[in-house]
């Protein structure tokens, strides 16, 4: 991709993100922008970082570990935010900051299992179906307080919030909605621990009305990287 480009997709992304901001009287130090890479080549990375951007957000397990292998001597912070396989958790464990799209017990319990003693624990979102769409990914919010329960008490990972997928909607009071439940179940959530700060929401194209209901982490692909050609 073009340098220019994704430098003027950064730039306009990160007034977008001020603009929300200033009018929901947040503070834009607050709010990270993680770029979702995923699709695009380690070279747009690295260009992306030398434009201020410093965590990557990738989907498929393959693609990730040839691009950090590509990118070793930069200073990235890695996340995980694509469905999860059992038989991923080893290498996922291994190489990745945080990961947003844990939904079950099982992947929890593996992924803290397979966290090496040597790194810091696994940052960890659990992925809430907010819309309850059959065919989502994502545990209920019936089922959320009995999973957050079993992540809080395995030792290598860090339950630090909530990630949701909603149903798409160009109707930003519908967007709103349903950030605003992930807002409430995240109330629900801290009150079991401390430590937990984080709502991943919001993506290119509803990422103002993410951040009007508190999101923390906004997922940007298209908005920095352009259309995914696959
Ligand atoms: C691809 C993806 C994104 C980015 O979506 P854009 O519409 O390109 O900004 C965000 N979150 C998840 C989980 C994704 O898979």
């Amino acid at each position: 991709m073009d340098e220019r480009l994704l430098s003027d997709n950064i730039a306009k992304l990160l007034e977008r993100v001020r603009l929300s901001a200033e009018k929901s009287q947040r503070v834009t130090g607050d709010i990270l922008v993680l770029a979702v890479s995923k699709n695009h080549p380690a070279e747009a990375i690295r260009t992306a970082c030398q434009f201020g951007l410093g965590a990557f957000g990738e989907s498929y397990l393959q693609e990730a570990l040839t691009k950090m292998s590509q990118l070793g001597d930069l200073p990235i912070s890695w996340h995980f935010i694509g469905p999860i396989q059992s038989n991923k958790t080893r290498a996922i464990a291994e190489h990745f900051d945080w990961v947003h799209s844990v939904d079950r017990g099982k992947i929890a319990r593996r992924l803290s299992d397979h966290r090496p003693a040597t790194m810091a624990p696994l940052n960890i979102c659990l992925q809430v179906n907010i819309s309850a769409e059959e065919s989502k990914s994502g545990v209920s919010i019936a089922e959320l307080p009995l999973l957050a329960r079993e992540v809080l008490a395995l030792p290598r990972l860090r339950l630090r919030g909530l990630m949701t997928i909603p149903a798409p909607s160009q109707d930003p009071v519908q967007q709103r909605a349903a950030f605003a439940r992930l807002r409430l179940a995240l109330g629900q959530i801290q009150a079991l621990a401390p430590g937990i700060d984080t709502l991943s929401m919001g993506m290119s194209d509803d990422l103002e009305a993410a951040i009007a209901e508190g999101a923390t982490i906004l997922r940007v692909g298209t908005g920095i990287f352009g259309s995914r050609n696959r």
